[in-house]
């Protein structure tokens, strides 16, 4: 966008010069490609163009003067002033409802990066005009934001952007303890994002996925950590529950029944990918044409649902064990196998264990009515039951670790939920955890209160407020990826989340 403006895509702007006009013209892009696509506006780079026009403002150094005054006017701004006016400009604007989406606001993601990261995906990088991002500048501005956010999400509901720490893992730790310890800082300071780790560098870069004839290393989750540009372009699911049960009434094996359903899928998903390739040759598709998506870096995204459900069907108990391991990895292998198997040069498949913010009460709902074992009216987006308490927070971090999501190409994300926030020394010695579990994607989940009556927004899990001391309290979660006021979920979401167990340490 910093090289081409929206006129690619039907807007008016040339590329921005500076850093009024970036903002601006950011914000335009944000609304102009959310209303061309239903899904999230993942912007990786957000920060890093936003530095790259600071830095052409005040220099190179800028950050090392932050309190230096820049500002002609009354207000005396320094820089600082002016870059935490840029971050409320932005994150104001697009939390905003728009009309073309039902009022919802756009779905807007960014990412930050430790040193290793940065420097795998933008060492090579160069600005229109040749120069290269810095890190040392651009790392101040990932730490200035992040605090920022944080302390502006207690004055008001903000629940964009979606933000993921991308941190590189080596013997068990993260690599970059700078970046690993200012990880679990701003989790101790009640900042709610996720983190994405990996012992591949390369994991988070497209570029080189499409190189390797392999995908073993790609990541794509629908909810943000994705690399640049990449994504999915549709998502079929499959409601394994169903497909269970309905084999053994069939009396056939489920093995079977199922790579049947994923093999049919497949070949809707091409189809689907036919027509596509018929719009972007009609040139229906601008976003596809200007470079803001690339069409060769999108998946076809084979999703599950119900995965636990079909597990306890069987009888299965729900925890770390061998056989519940072994039916995890048979069921999602068959899924990659046909992945691999229907993979050609211009199409990708992935598979992923979808959010289902909505499927997963369809699903419960359409299974009941038909007669099939419904064990909870929402079904599970985890590897273990959402109201389990008998599972504590590394239990959970292993059932997320790499024996079961080993075949998630695509991705699952943990939302680990807490009754009360951690130390910054316990978040730590849980990223070292994540590390050797190999979870790769997860956030915490401590429900933020809300008062109902003089509007104070709580970091903790209050049964009162602490300002009026009113009991007319909401609570803000993450349920499913984002956060949001528990009373405006789905009511059948409502009562999930009402079950859900938040782990004590
Ligand atoms: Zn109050």
């Amino acid at each position: 966008m910093a090289s081409w403006g929206n006129r690619s895509i039907g807007g008016n702007a040339t590329q921005p010069t500076n850093l009024k006009s970036f903002c601006g013209g950011f914000i335009n892009m944000v609304f102009m490609v959310s209303s061309m696509l239903s899904g999230a506006c993942a912007t990786p780079e957000f920060l890093m163009y936003m530095n790259y026009f600071i830095e052409k403002e005040y220099g190179e150094d800028y950050y090392k003067r932050a309190d230096e005054v820049v500002d002609l006017s009354l207000k005396k701004r320094t820089i600082d002033k002016v870059i935490t006016d840029c971050f409320q400009q932005v994150v104001y604007s697009i939390n905003q409802p728009t009309g073309a989406r039902n009022f919802q606001s756009v779905f807007w993601n960014i990412s930050y990066y430790d040193r290793y990261y940065f420097e795998s995906l933008f060492g090579e990088f160069r600005f229109p005009d040749g120069e290269k991002p810095h890190w040392e500048s651009l790392s101040w501005l990932q730490k200035r934001f992040m605090k920022w956010f944080n302390q502006e999400r207690l004055r008001c509901v903000l629940t964009f952007p979606v933000e993921t720490m991308a941190l590189l893992t080596e013997n068990g730790d993260v690599k970059d303890k700078e970046y690993g310890d200012f990880t679990a800082e701003m989790y101790a300071e009640g900042h709610s994002f996720f983190t994405y780790v990996s012992d591949n560098a390369d994991s988070l870069s497209s570029c080189c996925r499409l190189r390797n004839a392999i995908t073993d290393n790609g990541f794509s989750y629908t909810l943000g950590a994705g690399g640049v540009s990449t994504g999915s372009k549709s998502v079929l699911t499959i409601n394994l529950n169903r497909c269970v049960q309905y084999a053994q009434r069939m009396g056939i094996p489920y093995q079977k029944y199922i790579e049947d359903v994923v093999d049919l899928m497949h070949k809707v998903q091409l189809a689907y990918n036919e027509n596509l390739k018929e719009l972007q040759e009609k040139g229906m598709l601008p976003l596809f044409d200007s470079g803001y998506i690339n069409i060769g870096r999108q998946y076809l995204t084979i999703g599950v649902n119900g995965l636990v459900e079909s597990a306890e069907f069987l009888g299965i108990e729900i925890n770390d064990n061998p056989r519940y391991t072994e039916y995890v990895q048979t069921v999602l292998g068959i899924i990659e196998k046909l992945n691999r198997k229907y993979r050609s040069k211009g199409v990708m498949f992935n598979c992923e264990m979808i959010p289902a913010e909505n499927v997963g009460v369809k699903n419960a709902k359409w299974d009941k009515e038909d007669g099939y074992a419904v064990p909870r009216d929402c079904y599970n987006s985890y590897f273990y039951k959402v109201e389990d308490t008998t599972l504590n927070v590394i239990d959970r971090f292993r059932l997320h670790g790499v024996k079961y999501i080993e075949h998630l190409t695509g991705g699952s994300a943990l939302h680990c939920n807490l009754e009360e926030h951690l130390s910054k020394a316990q978040y730590r010695q849980l990223l070292r955890v994540a590390a050797q579990e190999g979870c790769n994607y997860f956030t915490f989940n401590i429900p933020n209160t809300i008062c109902n009556e003089c509007g104070t927004i709580d970091k903790r899990y209050l049964k009162e407020c602490p300002h009026c001391h009113s009991t007319n309290v909401d609570y803000l979660t993450r349920i499913i990826g984002y956060m949001k006021r528990v009373s405006n979920f789905s009511a059948a979401r409502q009562v999930e989340a009402a079950k859900r167990y938040y782990a004590t340490m």
